[in-house]
């Protein structure tokens, strides 16, 4: 019998989307290209079977912040979220670093005299924090339940988005501290979207925090699988599509992928207008990771980076900016933007007596075919002499390895598109309804649409409520909490899985 809604991929949209559609009761089967499913949430062993690294995301601001995550109880299903005292850590050239505590006057004190500062930047958007997460996750288009937020933001925004941010700190800490969260949009600096992202994740990093996930990332891709299959929808891995014809006829179809693949997998049936405005679709600069086995702890210079798991290494903001927007401009600098790891400092059952995992990635420009290991290696020794003598084992992947690990991450932009203003706004193309594909039934529920990247599963959700309001005329978003099946319903008594035989890989 043919499913009701197939859905092709299983990264944390894909799968945010089937656990919509089957709690809404519909049949779905769902395809993954790669002999796993989770996209950005896969973990394994890398280079010892005891330790686990996780292959793409590691921390998860997000996915305590996300409206989906939330009304999906992710943490009452066997996923523990695990926080660090220190949220992240930027360490500078004089061995000191400016050091967000999750705790919000810990981080204002290190801070001397821009703490003041700091803390009237943070405290009015941790108040109003439900209101700012729902108004940045939920996309253009939804109006504001709090007035508070849009204009707390903008304010920000324009502040540190522009110009004008280089005015808003005395310190060269402070400077680098929020410069180093917005870094995390991957691309030229400054930007309002790159303020965007800061004043997101950087006040995340005060309230919900940024935790690691006991055991790493695939723990969230299992919850969120298991909850499909106990409502009988069905995941098939190892299965590339490569043209919609080759999936079984279903009412909705969405597609976790990204744009350039959308005008493949569509094989020339778009309407020109649409494959016009696809084709204006940018992808940002690349990231390039290297794993690491450590015999021990990072001997950070300023022992206090060790109570932080992630660590941003890029220097003063002006250096930040320098090498930014090199890299944006297709420039390869010797001192990237280096984002570290340490999931260990949250999560010490990662570490086996001389064994630790690290994770780190530089950004390198679209299509880079250089392995990060040196240059990432001596990114960290930098800050941390002897580094090199710890790392026991160590692997890389380019950016142009992570497009063939993912098809989403084009040339290795692991946001599956460039985050800028526009493509902020305008997400893949300029639509009132972004996730539709002027196609009967086909939905784009990926990263490349709103609201953009990250482990929220934002994506997936709003394109499945869409096809649910569209293609079924259900209009009720179903309860997605752990005691709340849809009444109606069909659980099957064992999950089931199918695995076929690998194409991608
Ligand atoms: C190195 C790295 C570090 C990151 N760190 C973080 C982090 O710490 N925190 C965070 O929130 N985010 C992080 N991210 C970003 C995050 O992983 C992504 O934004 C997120 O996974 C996007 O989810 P998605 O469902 O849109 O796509 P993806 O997770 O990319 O999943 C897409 C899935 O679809 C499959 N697929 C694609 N095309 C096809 C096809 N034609 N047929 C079948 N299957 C197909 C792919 O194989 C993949 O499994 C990181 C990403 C990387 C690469």
């Amino acid at each position: 019998m043919s499913p009701d809604a197939v859905i092709v991929g299983t990264g944390p949209n894909g799968l945010a989307a089937g656990v919509t559609l089957a709690r809404a009761g519909l049949s779905v089967e769902l395809y993954e290209a790669a002999p796993a499913i989770g996209g950005g949430l896969r973990t394994e062993s890398l280079f010892d079977s005891d330790v686990v690294h996780d292959i793409c995301s590691a921390v998860h601001p997000m996915a305590v912040a996300s409206p989906f995550f939330k009304a999906f109880e992710l943490t009452a299903r066997n996923v523990e979220l695990l926080h660090s005292p220190a949220s992240y850590a930027h360490p500078l050239t004089d061995g000191v670093a400016a050091i967000a505590y999750r705790d919000l006057v810990t981080t204002c004190t290190g801070l001397g005299p821009d703490g003041p500062r700091w803390q009237r930047l943070m405290e009015p958007l941790l108040e109003h924090s439900d209101a700012v997460v729902e108004l940045l996750l939920s996309g253009p288009g939804t109006l504001p339940r709090d007035l508070a937020a849009p204009l707390l933001l903008a304010r920000r925004i324009l502040a540190h988005g522009t110009r004008l941010h280089a005015r808003q700190f005395a310190t060269p800490q402070a400077r680098a501290l929020l410069t180093g969260v917005a870094a995390h949009s991957v691309g030229p600096l400054p930007s309002l979207a790159a303020g965007t992202v800061a004043m997101l994740l950087g006040h995340l990093a005060h309230g919900g925090g940024w935790p690691v996930p006991r055991g790493g990332s695939s723990t969230i891709a299992a919850a969120m699988a298991d909850d499909i299959t106990v409502h009988g929808g069905i995941l098939h891995t190892g299965c590339m599509i490569s043209d919609l014809r080759e999936l079984p006829p279903a009412k909705a179809i969405l597609l976790d992928i990204s744009p350039a693949a959308l005008s493949r997998i569509t094989a020339g049936r778009l309407p020109r207008q649409y494959q016009r405005a696809l084709a204006r679709f940018r992808y940002g600069p690349g990231a390039a990771k290297a794993d690491f086995l450590l015999s021990e702890p990072v001997p950070w210079t300023d022992p206090n980076i060790g109570q932080a798991t992630t660590v941003h290494l890029g220097g003063t903001r002006t250096q930040i900016l320098r090498s930014e927007n090199a890299t944006a401009a297709g420039m390869l600098t010797e001192e990237p933007f280096v984002l570290v790891v340490d999931p260990a400092v949250a999560d010490p059952g990662r570490a086996r007596p001389h064994k630790r995992p690290l994770w780190a990635y530089a950004h390198v420009p679209n299509g880079d075919t250089t392995d990060p290991v040196e240059l990432i290696t001596a990114r960290i020794e930098k800050y941390a002499p002897g580094f090199r003598s710890t790392v026991i084992a160590q692997r890389g992947i380019s950016a142009a390895q992570y497009e063939a690990y993912n098809p989403n991450y084009v040339g290795g932009d692991i946001s599956t598109g460039a985050v800028t203003l526009r493509q902020s706004l305008f997400r893949p193309v300029p639509r009132m309804s972004p996730h539709r594909v002027p196609l009967p039934g086909v939905y784009l529920c990926s990263a490349a649409t709103p609201p953009g990247p990250g482990v929220h599963g934002m994506s997936g959700y709003r394109a499945a409520l869409e096809a649910l309001r569209r293609e079924f005329g259900i209009r009720r978003p179903p309860l997605l909490g752990v005691d709340s099946a849809a009444p109606g319903t069909p659980r099957s008594p064992q999950p089931r899985r199918t695995t076929s035989a690998p194409t991608f890989w």
